[in-house]
């Protein structure tokens, strides 16, 4: 036999422990080209820009400039 524990874990215990197992909902900014939502430090999806400048080109969208 393995390790086997001495004692069993009670509901509350394990619910303790487990608290920060939890997953979060992903941090949303609001994007400076676009003013849509997108996820933090990533390239934005709508409009394809990343810190000012231009990362992904797009040609279905509509674009103003
Ligand atoms: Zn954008």
């Amino acid at each position: 036999m393995g390790a086997v524990p001495k004692t069993k874990v009670s509901r509350h215990r394990r619910g303790n422990r487990r608290q920060h197992q939890r997953l979060d909902a992903p941090t949303l900014v609001v994007c400076p080209q676009c003013t849509q939502l997108m996820r933090a430090h990533r390239v934005c999806k709508s409009c394809g820009s990343y810190r000012g400048r231009q990362v992904i080109e797009q040609s279905s969208q509509s674009e103003s400039e």
